[in-house]
C-alpha cells in the first residue's frame, strides 16, 4: 500500500481525517501511551468519532474504531460508508508506523459493511497527515467471515 499526498483527499475524506485526529486528544491510554482516534461517516453524512479506551485488564481495552462504530450505532446510524483512523504515540524517540485497524476491528468493520452493503472506505493517517493511506475493508480483510456464512438475515438492522 502506497501513501497518498494528503492534499489529494476530497473534502469528505479530509473532514473525516480531521475528526479522527481531533479524537486523539480524548484518548484514555495510561498503559500504552499510544493514542488512536477514529471517525466514521454514515450514509446520512453524519460523523461519529472516538478514541481508544484502555483498561488495567488489558483485554478489556476498546479500540477507537470499535468505539466510533458503537457511538454511531447508539444513534441508529449503521450505514457506515467511510472510516478514518489516526494514531500518535505519546512515547518519545519511538519509531511510528501509521496504524491500521487490528484484527478484531477489521471483523467489526466488515460486519458493518454487510449492514451497509458497501465496501467501507478506510483512511489511515498520522496525526500530522504526513503519511496517509487509502484502502477498504475488503482489501484489509479479504475472504471475511460474516452473517452470510451463518445464513443470518441482518436486513432488519439496516
Ligand atoms: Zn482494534
Amino acid at each position: 500500500m502506497k501513501p497518498v499526498p494528503s492534499q489529494n483527499l476530497n473534502q469528505d475524506q479530509f473532514n473525516l481525517v480531521a475528526a479522527a485526529i481531533a479524537a486523539l486528544d480524548t484518548t484514555y491510554n495510561p498503559y500504552s501511551g499510544y493514542s488512536v482516534g477514529a471517525a466514521v461517516r454514515t450514509q446520512t453524512g453524519k460523523v461519529f468519532s472516538a478514541s481508544n479506551v484502555e483498561n488495567a485488564a488489558y483485554g478489556s481495552t476498546i479500540c477507537a474504531e470499535r468505539m466510533a462504530i458503537g457511538k454511531a450505532n447508539s444513534h441508529r446510524e449503521r450505514h457506515i460508508v467511510a472510516l478514518a483512523v489516526s494514531s500518535r504515540p505519546d512515547i518519545p524517540n519511538k519509531r511510528h508506523d501509521t496504524a491500521a485497524p487490528c484484527g478484531s476491528c477489521r471483523q467489526v468493520i466488515y460486519e458493518m459493511s454487510q449492514v451497509s452493503r458497501c465496501d467501507i472506505e478506510i483512511i489511515l493517517s498520522d496525526a500530522d497527515k504526513t503519511r496517509v493511506f487509502l484502502t477498504t475493508i475488503e482489501e484489509l480483510l479479504p475472504f471475511a467471515f460474516g452473517p452470510k456464512q451463518l445464513q443470518i438475515d441482518i436486513s432488519k438492522f439496516r
